[in-house]
């Protein structure tokens, strides 16, 4: 990946609105976008920005931002897909951090690479990836996902993580718990299929198959199922502001899970895969508390995805984060199950 080294520019008091797909008007104290490692190690051997926090931004589509950052916000544009090694069966496609991911996604899809097209359209970075182990349909990036490279802060050198370094869990990783602030992630590489194993079993998606009588699917008509499900149910945070899912599904021990089944009717649940734990849709509780399309002022939840949390323009961080929490205590107080927040509060 070519990796050019022109001094880095940094500027004052830049607005973040384009930069996050909340929509939030906060500002960054200082800005700067970096398209290689070298421009990132010579800010920080520069003794006015090693000193201040830094704060990584891929394409913005999972931070709510509550306030001005107090902090170099550096916007990740480290470019490049590559293909790292190939055997009969395999393809190791290795992408920048910078790489918008569906970018990469449809790449491979284009190739009749299989392992990721249940992922198409899911906003953001190829590097921001990792951080939450992006998942969709029945697929989590931890089941392609090989290795990646990340410079660690501390040392100024490029450390190699494999799949069970990253600790990888629903919606968690490494780099969201111990490994938080110190690595920026430089580039992320997948081992992908080239014989063609597409992942249909999500309800959705079959039906969409059936309906379009296609019944061998090949990878480009899982991509398009996938994508068309998104569409419509989705908003597209070019045209309202949101993160996606702002709580994680809770997931409940079997016991937690048996009092709740017991006292109300009719909860959609399922198993989840080498554990005894249910997991519940946070958006089905969000709903049947009676938050589905409320609005106040600017902030809002979806009216076609209760789990989605909306800023129709002007509404500010801690108006979402406001909204987030009257949410949280509802379903605490209605159904006795605390939501987790998945969006980066900031
Ligand atoms: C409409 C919509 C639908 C979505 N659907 C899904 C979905 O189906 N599944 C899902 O899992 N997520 C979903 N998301 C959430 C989001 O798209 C993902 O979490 C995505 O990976 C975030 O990427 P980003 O580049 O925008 O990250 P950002 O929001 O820019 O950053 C997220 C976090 O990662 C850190 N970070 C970013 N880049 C780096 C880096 N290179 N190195 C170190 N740290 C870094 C940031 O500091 C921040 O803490 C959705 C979001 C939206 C808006």
């Amino acid at each position: 990946m070519e990796q050019p080294s022109e001094a880095p520019i940094i500027q004052e008091n830049v607005s973040l609105k384009a930069y996050n797909t909340f929509g939030i008007d906060a500002k960054a104290r200082f800005f700067t976008e970096i398209s290689s490692i070298q421009q990132y190690v010579t800010i920080l051997k520069e003794g006015k920005f090693a000193s201040i926090p830094h704060l990584f931004l891929g394409g913005g589509s999972n931070v709510l931002l509550t306030k001005d950052v107090q902090a170099l916000v550096v916007k990740i544009s480290l470019m490049g897909i590559e293909i790292v090694k190939e055997d009969e069966d395999h393809v190791w496609l290795k992408a920048g951090a910078g790489v918008i991911w569906d970018d990469f996604v449809q790449y491979s899809v284009q190739h009749n690479w299989s392992g990721i097209e249940n992922l198409s359209l899911i906003p953001g970075t190829v590097g921001a990836a990792p951080m939450q182990n992006i998942g969709a349909y029945g697929v989590e990036i931890k089941d392609t996902f090989d290795y990646l490279e990340a410079l660690n802060l501390s040392t100024l050198e490029i450390d190699h993580f494999d799949n069970a370094d990253c600790l990888f869990g629903y919606r968690e990783s490494f780099f969201k718990h111990a490994g938080k602030g110190q690595f920026l992630i430089t580039s992320v590489c997948f081992r992908l299929n080239k014989k063609a194993n597409p992942k249909t079993s999500y309800g959705a998606i079959q039906d969409l198959l059936n309906e379009k009588n296609i019944l061998y699917p090949s990878i480009k008509d899982v991509a398009e199922a996938v994508i068309s499900i998104r569409q419509s149910k989705l908003p597209n945070p070019k045209e309202i502001g949101n993160s996606g899912s702002f709580f994680k599904n809770p997931t409940l021990t079997q016991s937690e899970a048996k009092r709740l089944l017991n006292t109300f009717e009719g909860i959609p649940h399922y198993p989840i895969a080498e554990s005894t734990d249910v997991k519940f849709p946070a958006g089905w509780f969000i709903e049947q508390a009676g938050w589905k399309g409320y609005r106040l002022g600017d902030a809002g939840v979806h009216s076609k995805q209760a789990l989605v949390l909306v800023n129709y323009g002007q509404a500010s961080g801690r108006e979402i984060v406001q909204l987030s929490e009257k949410i949280k205590k509802s379903v605490l107080d209605k159904f006795g199950v605390n939501l987790e927040t998945e969006v980066n509060i900031i």
